[in-house]
């Protein structure tokens, strides 16, 4: 039976390891290729072009945009970020399993397209601890949030667009937790 490889999608609000937990899963299974980006931010120390992101210039990724070369894209802070499309199409029917590490815009994008692709939402433990006091004594909700919790829970809100979502208290326990939704995926009947 031949079938084409699992698209996988990962996003979260920052500070929640996601980089992390993105490098451990790609360090243990050799059957997942990590999609990079195209961006026209300016690279942080230490980020190499082509490894980390494809660095381009306005005028160059947008250019890209209009021949249609992106999967999806989006303006985050300011800058534009986009999937490549060639390497992921060749990827997944190649067999292989394909991950996107991308914004919540991205992913909804994504969601349009590829019926079958699989949406991981990475939280932290305070978060989710935030979110249980929250949930279980709504009226003492906190008149005023810091400008951070207040975007962290506006993030958290999104989280109900997703498939599947992953605290990331421990890095270990959350890359096993992720293979075994990518290997219940992939058994799933509906893909067979
Ligand atoms: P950073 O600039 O910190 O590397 O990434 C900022 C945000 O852009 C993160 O939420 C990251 O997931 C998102 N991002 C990175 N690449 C892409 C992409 O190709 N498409 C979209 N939509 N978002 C991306």
């Amino acid at each position: 039976m031949e079938q084409n490889g699992l698209l996988m999608v990962i996003s979260g609000p920052s500070g929640t390891g996601k980089g992390t937990l993105v490098k451990h899963l790609l360090k243990r299974n050799n059957n997942i290729q990590l999609s990079v980006s195209a961006t026209t931010r300016n690279p942080r120390p230490g980020e190499v072009d082509e490894v980390n992101y494809f660095f381009m210039t306005k005028n160059d990724f947008e250019k890209k945009l209009e021949h249609g070369e992106f999967l999806e894209h989006a303006e985050v802070y300011g800058n534009y970020y986009g999937t490549p499309k060639a390497f992921v199409e060749k990827q997944l029917k190649k067999g292989n399993n394909v991950l996107l590490e991308i914004d919540i815009l991205g992913a909804m994008q994504i969601r349009e397209k590829f019926k079958e692709a699989v949406f991981l939402f990475i939280i932290p433990p305070s978060l989710e601890e935030l979110q249980r006091r929250i949930e279980s004594r709504g009226t003492e909700t906190p008149e005023q949030m810091s400008k951070r919790m207040n975007s962290s829970l506006e993030e958290i809100k999104e989280l109900k667009k997703y498939d599947y979502v992953i605290l990331n208290d421990e890095v270990e326990k959350a890359t096993a937790l992720i293979e075994a939704i990518i290997n219940a995926e992939l058994a799933s009947v509906e893909r067979s």
